[in-house]
């Protein structure tokens, strides 16, 4: 070690940092011989004066004058507050401040994540790739394809196998494509046996280089139920293209229901119930979810005993992207013709009706380990204080949702989150910020550092720190203090 090196102990790599340098995640440094956390420490502010956020009157603060306060309007959140290691030390802030006039604390740290993920919600039809397939950043495999949900396909990123079970590269991408996502960045990834795909947080995707527009406004079922009206006496048929459920018009409860008569047509594909077939096609990017390029070839040759010549046929996909029509010459073949203007209105109906598609990036951490120590010095009271809703989870001042059982395991919205909240180490883990909110005297009850808890006040005379104004979404992580305990 060169004499005028520090050593960093927020992590167990226990850097040694020369005079002007930087450790090896770049969060601390060598500054005149001090160690210092480079980036800012960030404070959420609710003051109408910082910035646009609007709060209204009777939660702002007054003058003490024998009733309730409503409470203060800083929240330290931990971005930048930096991290204790080992764990048994208190955590870098513990902070006490009065709400409605009940004395509150709050535990501030950046937690080390070796156990953490993202799921990753992209609205679109077009298959991505098969269920379970590896789902792969710069080559290397950082997760996998999991079950889809209604209009979205969802992958399952990182996790402590991809992060440090497999190669040093493989954690190391990991790691890098995680930070990335979760701090907001456009990231590519490709699935094995399927798609590449651009995503970033609140931005629509990118497949395959198109950028997807919407979500689809349901099933193929549900959309002849939503639209079966609006194509009423316009069109004899109509075919509702989609890789999960195809709807035909006039096999459909309300195709029956309006009183449409049959049609004849006949579906390739496995029917489940009248109107509505599963596997038309394989998976794809193309009509609805499916591999189709020319509806057509989803249907066989109508039945003769009971099409008739110039019957009219729609066939559209579940965003309205994808839309034919066709009718029947004298030998029954469907022959493509132009759009009628009184079908173009329920085609742009249903596009009308198709959210638009987005991203969405879920942080998932377990808080559930050797952090707790940070916090209190029996770790598992602070578990039980968690379940039992008197301590509050948060991630830069936004909501968590802690998930039931054991363990303190939390997701987190990135996009409601201060910007660049995250940070990494290289053993490799994610670095995300954490608080804990609770009544002093809980916190008293539980264990904690009593000696190391300093006031609100006492950090707002620090002009390091970076005030932000708290997001109008999210509820300010200082309110209502005394929740109701519920039965064990
Ligand atoms: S990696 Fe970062 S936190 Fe860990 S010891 Fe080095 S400088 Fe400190």
């Amino acid at each position: 070690m060169p004499d005028d090196a520090i050593r960093c102990d927020a992590c167990p790599v226990l850097c040694y940092i020369k005079p002007g340098r930087t450790g090896a995640c770049d969060r601390y440094g060598n500054h005149d011989g001090q160690l210092v956390r480079l980036d800012p420490h960030v404070v959420l502010d609710r003051a109408v004066s910082r910035g646009d956020s609007i709060v209204p009157f009777l939660d702002r603060d007054r003058d003490w004058d024998g009733n309730i306060v409503s409470g203060p309007e800083n929240f330290v959140t931990a971005i930048g507050a930096g991290t204790t290691y080992p764990d048994y030390k208190p955590a870098p802030f513990i902070i006490s401040s009065a709400v409605q006039g009940v004395d509150m604390v709050t535990v501030v740290t950046e937690g080390i994540f070796s156990y953490c993920g993202v799921k990753l919600k992209i609205d679109t039809d077009r298959h991505l790739g098969p269920e379970t397939n590896l789902v792969r950043a710069q080559g290397e495999p950082i997760g996998h394809v999991t079950t889809s949900e209604y209009g979205s396909q969802m992958l399952s990123l990182g996790g402590v196998r991809h992060l440090t079970g497999g190669s040093r590269r493989e954690g190391t991408v990991t790691c890098e494509t995680l930070l990335n996502l979760c701090n907001g960045k456009a990231v590519e990834l490709g699935i094995d046996e399927g798609a590449t795909v651009l995503v970033q947080a609140g931005k629509p995707p990118v497949v395959d280089g198109v950028q997807e527009e919407r979500m689809r406004v349901g099933c193929g079922s549900a959309t002849i139920g939503m639209f079966a009206k609006q194509w009423f006496g316009k069109v004899d048929e109509v075919v509702v293209v989609d890789d999960h459920i195809t709807g035909v018009l006039s096999e459909h409860q309300a195709g029956k229901l309006l009183g449409i008569p049959e049609t004849g047509i006949k579906i390739k594909g496995h029917r489940s119930t009248p109107g509505r077939y599963f596997r038309v096609a394989e998976p794809g990017t193309a009509w609805g979810g499916t591999n189709i390029e020319a509806p057509l070839s989803i249907l066989q040759d109508f039945n003769p005993k009971i099409a008739w010549p110039r019957l009219r046929l729609l066939m559209v996909s579940t965003t309205g992207e994808h839309h034919a029509y066709f009718e029947l010459d004298e030998d029954l073949q469907p022959v493509e013709k132009d759009l009628p203007s009184s079908l173009s209105e329920s085609v742009t109906r249903i596009k009308e009706n198709c959210e638009p598609a987005l991203c969405t990036v879920l942080f998932m951490g377990g808080a559930g380990g050797s952090l707790r120590a940070g916090v209190t010095e029996n770790p598992v009271r602070l578990t039980h204080a968690v379940r039992d809703a008197l301590t509050r989870v948060t991630c830069g001042g936004t909501p968590v949702y802690v998930w039931p059982g054991g363990g303190i395991t939390f997701m987190v919205d990135v996009s409601r989150m201060p910007e660049n909240g995250f940070g990494y180490v290289p053993t490799p883990a994610l670095v995300a910020p954490i608080e804990f909110t609770l009544k002093l005297s809980d916190y008293a009850a539980l264990g904690g550092y009593m000696d190391h808890v300093r006031s609100l006040d006492s950090m707002m005379s620090d002009e390091r720190r970076r005030h932000l104004s708290a997001r109008e979404n999210n509820p300010w992580p200082l309110s209502s203090p005394t929740r109701p305990r519920p039965e064990r």
